[in-house]
């Protein structure tokens, strides 16, 4: 027993099949940003792959990359993070799908002859995008330089807040309007693609022909939103750690600060024990301190969160307690931490 990252396969499928049974007709793209949030890039692709999902988001061209190394050629993978002509470049040479929110990337992608690109229009979140008063003229631009041949624009897309619906009704206002211009441009967008999980699931008119969802394919739902089992989802991962030392109070154990915990949980949260619930008293470098059970021992597993045998707080939940969002407790899991995966298959 060690420290580690258990992820349960079988969980991801089922919330996969649930995500595509959910958005349908639209597809769903996987996004595996960020080391598909901490749960591991080619294990999570691959397992997506094996499931049905055949578009990835990547975030980065480095990312984009890795899973077309994993999954070979059949893939969708979208790029979004274009750093330079050159990364445009390598992102063509692995045959992605870029993500274009900028003039100026326009003309590189024309430069590197890219034939997926999908134009980002600004849709309020003001993070990257064309401004609609650009809009306009960017994509009679991107229409001469597909008539050239240079560039196929396939998709228009965007990214917004899911904080309030009125911003993102406004958001999508916005989004329909540029699919209008594109096309009055002479362009003929295939996949347009706007909402990310919480959108996807809560409001069928922000589908489009994609979905971009990250956070409910690893089960981890919204801060302050519903809760997983009211999305129909479940929780992929268990961060597990074992008793070090046992006294009568207290536990150590053999999870910290560096292995990503974030040390203001202390004192605001419980974990799971054999002994059932137990607060969490402090956390150090390399240890954290719980309060005992009946019968604690060297040897035992505690779940700081995860669906594990003796736990039930997921990654929100104790997001929720230090007023930040599941993705964040999930992220800051150390790559120091071995990742465990289970994929048994579950009738
Ligand atoms: C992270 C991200 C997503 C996925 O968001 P979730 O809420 O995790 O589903 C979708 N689109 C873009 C552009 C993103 O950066």
């Amino acid at each position: 027993m060690s420290t580690r990252l258990d992820i349960d396969l079988d969980a991801l499928r089922k919330n996969l099949a649930e995500i595509a049974a959910r958005v349908a007709p639209a597809r769903h793209m996987l996004v595996v940003k960020d080391d598909a949030y901490g749960h591991g890039l080619t294990t999570i692709a691959q397992t997506g792959w094996d499931a049905g999902v055949r578009w990835f988001g990547s975030f980065d061209v480095a990312g984009g990359r890795i899973v077309r190394d994993a999954l070979g050629p059949d893939a969708r993978i979208f790029a979004w993070m274009i750093g330079s002509r050159e990364d445009a470049r390598l992102g063509v040479k692995a045959d992605l799908d870029l993500g274009v929110g900028d003039t100026a990337l326009l003309e590189d992608a024309a430069a590197v002859g890219a034939q997926r690109v999908h134009l980002k229009i600004d849709t309020g979140l003001h993070r990257n995008g064309i401004r609609p008063e650009e809009w306009p003229v960017a994509v009679r631009r991107a229409a001469e330089l597909e008539r050239s041949g240079a560039i196929r624009v396939v998709g228009v897309w965007s990214h917004i807040a899911e904080a309030s619906d009125a911003e993102d009704d406004a958001a999508r206002a916005v989004f329909d309007w540029a699919v209008a211009e594109a096309q009055a441009a002479g362009l003929a967008p295939r996949m347009r693609h706007l909402a990310a999980s919480a959108a996807s699931f809560a409001r069928s008119e922000f589908r489009y022909d994609m979905v971009r969802v990250g956070a409910f394919a690893y089960g981890i739902h919204p801060a302050g939103g519903p809760d997983a089992a009211a999305l129909g989802i479940r929780p992929i991962a268990t961060l597990a750690a074992p008793v070090t030392a046992a006294e009568e109070e207290f536990v150590r154990i053999g999870i910290g600060m560096l292995d990503g915990i974030p040390s203001t949980l202390a004192g605001r949260v419980h974990v799971g024990t054999p002994g059932g619930p137990r607060r969490l008293v402090r956390i150090d470098a390399a240890e954290s301190v719980v309060a005992a059970w009946p019968g604690a021992a060297v040897g035992d597993e505690v779940a700081v969160y995860g669906p594990g045998r003796c736990g039930e707080l997921t990654a929100t939940d104790l997001a929720e307690s230090i007023d930040t969002i599941g993705e964040e407790i999930a992220l800051r899991v150390s790559q120091a931490v071995p990742r465990s995966y289970l994929r048994e298959t579950a009738r």
